[in-house]
């Protein structure tokens, strides 16, 4: 094999030094500096194909590393066709939020000080900063402020934290101890969705090993919300421990299941309620967007995302149980080398499944106070409003239907007659490259599916972006490609 043209200089000191740190990280910060610049104005898409990458990124590993600063400035290159301008204001794929400015800067600090934020000995600053944006946070969404509050990667591993105390919780009532016992001859727990749940909440179930097959599932009207009538009736039907999955916030619609309801339904018969607010839970920061989760604060237990709705980094999930002793308790670890306190200070690892874990409290906290209740209720009213103006510049146009009421940041498209048609625009908009979405099926039939959660999408994005798309449903109406 021929010399390689990066061989590792042996000269790089293995000694601690900050001068390398200094080093690389001025390098990253030169990229990162020149990725945030080209965000703005990129193809939002990602382009490379798996094969471009694999070409630059493979080889065999090496006997002698390289220089770091290589490695960093290969890595760049590649970001550049390779990543998606996830972080663009016209970014709307999925539900995917974006970076606020703050945010990421605290979570470049978060990295340096490398902090295991498992337990408070390790880090005092981790946890007393988690305590209060805990506190800020049930302030925010105004929910019982004595609740445990847990910060987990996504809202995946939050709707399993509270759902994994709500399975302490039923069970403790019936007398079981499902921490000791396990499931093994315990009571049978009644698990109920909508037909409409988001998928985590299936997986949750694995994870816990209640099962999927074993839920129930409550028809949902034309929104995609629960039907509370048929909850009644189907609770008629049960008997024993029942957990209640609602959702604030449907994937698709936006739509909010009726939680007042639900809420009355679910304390009446003594089942715990849970609700799936993974981005609907911040409509409660906001005056003009709190009436849709009206009664969410009648649950049991509320999950949510901050890296999708409060525009930290990602991962960044929030978990809130209102009963602290069956939070606590389902997820609390103890050994006997390990130093946890017993007093006000917060262990995380009483609130969370990770043992180990990286201080991402720390994000929230400096975007929370960054923004300031009115910064945050304003970039959800903003998001609201430019759905609202992209469906109302949509819907104006002959053959384009909106399939939505768009009740906050999510918007269902419908082109022409067919699904082909539908799903042509889609691909053709990713191709343009001037926004990024992506489709969906509602109701049996294709949609293009439009998510507004960027601190930064400005009027002028989602005009330009809507013209974007009536543009290559123009040109395929004509025959022309896009
Ligand atoms: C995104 C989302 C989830 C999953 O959240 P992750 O952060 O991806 O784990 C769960 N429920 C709803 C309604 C969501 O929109």
């Amino acid at each position: 094999m021929t010399t390689d043209r990066f061989a590792h200089d042996s000269s790089e000191p293995v000694l601690f030094e900050s001068a390398l740190f200094e080093r690389y990280l001025d390098r990253a910060h030169a990229h990162a500096s020149e990725f945030l610049r080209q965000l703005p104005d990129r193809h939002v898409g990602a382009r490379a194909s798996r094969d471009e990458l694999l070409s630059t990124l493979r080889g065999p590993l090496m006997q002698q590393g390289e220089d770091g600063g290589v490695v960093l400035d290969l890595l760049a290159a590649q970001a550049e066709r390779g990543a998606s301008a996830c972080g663009s204001p016209r970014y709307f794929g999925f539900v995917i939020g974006g970076a606020y400015p703050v945010a990421l800067a605290a979570d470049w600090l978060v990295s340096t000080w490398d902090q295991n934020a498992g337990i408070y000995v390790i880090s005092p600053l981790a946890a007393v900063t988690e305590e209060v944006a805990a506190e800020w946070l049930l302030d925010l969404f105004d929910l019982p402020r004595e609740s445990g509050v847990g910060f987990v990667t996504g809202c995946q591993m939050a709707n399993y934290t509270c759902l994994a105390a709500a399975r302490h919780g039923v069970l403790r009532r019936a007398g079981w101890d499902v921490e000791a016992d396990g499931l093994y001859g315990a009571p049978r727990v009644n698990v109920i969705a909508s037909a409409e749940s988001h998928i985590t909440i299936d997986v949750a179930m694995r994870y816990l090993g209640l099962g999927t097959r074993a839920m129930h599932r409550v028809e949902v009207d034309a929104h995609g919300r629960m039907r509370a009538d048929r909850l009644r009736a189907l609770l008629d039907t049960l008997e024993g421990p029942t957990i209640i999955c609602a959702q604030a916030g449907n994937v698709n619609t936006g739509a909010f299941d009726p939680l007042r309801e639900i809420g009355r339904i679910a304390n009446e018969r003594g089942a715990w309620l849970h609700v799936d607010g993974a981005f609907g839970l911040w409509a409660r920061a906001s005056r003009a967007h709190e009436s849709l989760a009206d009664g969410i604060e009648l649950a049991d237990s509320w999950s949510t995302d901050a890296h999708k709705w409060l525009n930290v980094p990602y991962d960044s999930g929030v978990a809130i149980v209102r009963h602290t002793e069956d939070h606590r308790v389902a997820m609390t670890s103890t050994a006997a080398y390990l130093i946890q306190t017993r007093g006000a200070e917060r262990d995380a690892v009483d609130w969370v499944p990770e043992f180990s874990r990286r201080a991402r409290g720390i994000p929230i906290y400096a975007t929370l106070r960054t923004l300031g209740r009115d910064g945050v209720a304003g970039l959800v009213d903003r998001c609201c409003a430019r759905a609202r103006q992209i469906a109302d510049i949509l819907a104006s146009e002959d053959g384009v239907r909106i399939l939505n009421d768009v009740v906050l940041n999510q918007v269902l498209v419908r082109f022409g007659d067919g699904d082909e048609t539908t799903r042509a625009v889609v691909t053709g908009v990713q191709q343009d490259g001037t926004c990024w979405l992506s489709g969906t099926t509602w109701q049996g039939k294709a949609a293009m599916r439009i998510s507004v959660s960027n601190w930064a999408t400005s009027e002028e994005d989602a005009a330009r972006s809507a013209a974007a798309i009536v543009r290559v449903f123009r040109s395929l109406r004509k025959g022309e490609p896009a």
